[in-house]
């Protein structure tokens, strides 16, 4: 990353208080950026402009726009990283899974980016980056809910890219496998396994020997929202 990359770019980042996210606005801050990070009350976000609420309530979403502006004075870069994943084959996903999956998932992202898009168009342009997954380009087992929402998502991701890119807005999405997150470790937790215990073993199943650190997914993030990323 460039030291100061992106002064003057102003960023709302979601699932700030996570892995990846809180790595996120961390990179952006150091990068010379103004983030507005915003994760769940209660939540630790740590960071300057902390916005707290809950993406399932789409009165919150719809508001966060807004609140980056008056914030910020504007929006360049839009990361959508909140997400929920729950466990399951579809027989055993209930309705509060699957209500949860999408509005986290789905449809906060669907929502933000309907609210961001012309402010950046109105600002020249500007990216959106949406964390995706591997799985929801090829599904792993047992989390149907969660691979069909990040299949949507990945989805969305390339008819955003199409439709707006003519006005300068470039949509693209990152799609790790298992990184080091507490989303992770709280998974092997609720299966009864001791997460640094799987974490080596799951690494030890990757070529490098090692599963994702956050700081690997946000070095891709912030190439994707940066300028070096014009043609992507
Ligand atoms: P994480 O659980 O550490 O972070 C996710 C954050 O989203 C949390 O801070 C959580 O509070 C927030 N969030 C959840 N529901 C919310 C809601 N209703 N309103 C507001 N915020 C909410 O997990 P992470 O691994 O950092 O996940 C970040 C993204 O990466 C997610 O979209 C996840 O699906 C994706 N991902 C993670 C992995 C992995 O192995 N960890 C792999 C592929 C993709």
């Amino acid at each position: 990353m460039l030291s100061n990359e992106f002064a003057e770019k102003r960023v709302l980042v979601t699932g700030a208080a996570g892995g990846i996210g809180r790595a996120a606005v961390q990179a952006f801050e150091s990068a010379g950026a103004s983030v507005v990070a915003t994760d769940l009350a209660g939540s630790d976000i740590g960071a300057r402009r902390a916005v707290y609420g809950d993406l399932a309530d789409p009165e919150f979403t719809n508001s966060l726009v807004d609140e980056t502006q008056s914030q910020l004075g504007g929006l360049d870069i839009l990361i959508n990283n909140a997400g929920v994943m729950r466990r399951g084959v579809v027989t055993e996903t209930t309705d509060e899974d699957l209500r949860l999956s999408l509005a986290v998932n789905v449809e906060a992202p669907f929502r933000l980016s309907r609210q961001a898009i012309p402010v950046m168009a109105g600002g020249g342009g500007g990216a959106i980056v949406n964390t995706a997954s591997c799985w929801g380009v090829r599904p792993g087992p047992a989390h149907a809910v969660y691979c069909m929402t990040k299949a949507a998502l990945a989805s969305l991701t390339q008819c955003m890219g199409q439709d707006h890119a003519h006005q300068n807005i470039r949509v693209n999405a990152v799609c790790p496998n298992e990184v080091d997150t507490p989303m992770l470790r709280t998974g092997f937790v609720v299966r009864g396994l001791n997460p640094a215990t799987a974490v080596k073993e799951l690494g030890d199943t990757v070529p490098l020997g090692r599963i994702a650190q956050p700081e690997d997914i946000v070095d891709v993030i912030l190439f994707l929202a940066s300028d070096r990323a014009r043609y992507m």
